[in-house]
């Protein structure tokens, strides 16, 4: 008889205990970005999977194209503080923040010239998704049930492509704290203008704010997705965008420059 206390399965490949081994620490959000929580329900062949390059490209790995995305908006909520302790810090092999009259811009290395925006976009994508989909399982207990494939399929095995809506902030309007950029936190409804329902899902991370399918969903219910939650959030933002490139994300805030 097998002891359910000690069985796990992984909410990545479904795969249990009697299948794959869960000996290493899965970070929910990546270490280099500060994340200090693990998901226990990772394999891990899943974990190793999304931290190795050849699992997208063999340029760089899903989780490197999330800490692309979101340490240098980090770095810019850090600058100008010591931080409370010892956090962690990742090296960007594209991009270097600038500064001029207390001005912040961001600095493109010549690397990011020869990556494709298109897989860039790919990559971090399904990266934002792990970091969503391991969080949730970490925080509400829920991540088994088959409507989540459509997840897996994408973020896990490559397969298909699922729209992810980026919302673009007016001037101003953005409450956060040092500490969060030390130590991020995922959020699922902090503000009441995330929505959330059956089949769309929304987070806010280090000032970001993403929407995205998270159940087999049609055109329409889509597009009447974002139309509520555009609505919604009419005092907040100006527009939303489904991210196609990587640089349709700000990802040096620059809204905070004005
Ligand atoms: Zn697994």
């Amino acid at each position: 008889m097998t002891n359910s206390i000690n069985q796990k399965k992984c909410i990545w490949c479904l795969k249990s205990t009697s299948e794959v081994t869960f000996i290493k620490k899965a970070h929910t959000i990546p270490k280099s970005l500060g994340g200090q929580n693990f998901n226990r329900n990772v394999c891990d062949d899943c974990n190793y999977y999304f931290g190795n390059r050849d699992s997208h490209n063999g340029k760089y790995s899903i989780e490197v194209a999330l800490k692309e995305a979101f340490s240098i908006s980090r770095k810019r909520f850090l600058l100008g503080g010591i931080p409370k302790r010892k956090v962690g810090e990742f090296k960007s092999q594209f991009f270097e923040m600038k500064e001029r009259k207390g001005k912040f811009r961001l600095g493109v290395k010549p690397s990011f010239m020869f990556a494709s925006q298109l897989e860039l976009c790919r990559a971090f994508k399904r990266g934002l998704y792990k970091m969503y989909f391991e969080e949730l399982n970490r925080q509400k207990k829920v991540g088994f049930e088959s409507s989540y494939d459509i997840i897996r399929s994408f973020s896990r095995y490559n397969l298909g492509d699922l729209p992810v809506l980026y919302f673009t902030r007016k001037i101003g309007v953005m409450i956060f704290f040092k500490s969060e950029a030390e130590t991020p936190i995922l959020y699922f409804s902090r503000m009441n203008y995330l929505y959330l329902d059956s089949q769309f899902a929304e987070i806010e991370f280090l000032g970001h704010v993403f929407g995205f399918p998270i159940a087999p969903f049609t055109k329409e219910e889509f597009e009447n997705y974002a139309s509520k939650s555009i609505e919604m959030k009419k005092d907040f933002f100006i527009e939303a965008n489904i991210i196609s490139k990587f640089t349709d994300i700000d990802i040096s805030l620059n809204i905070m420059n004005n």
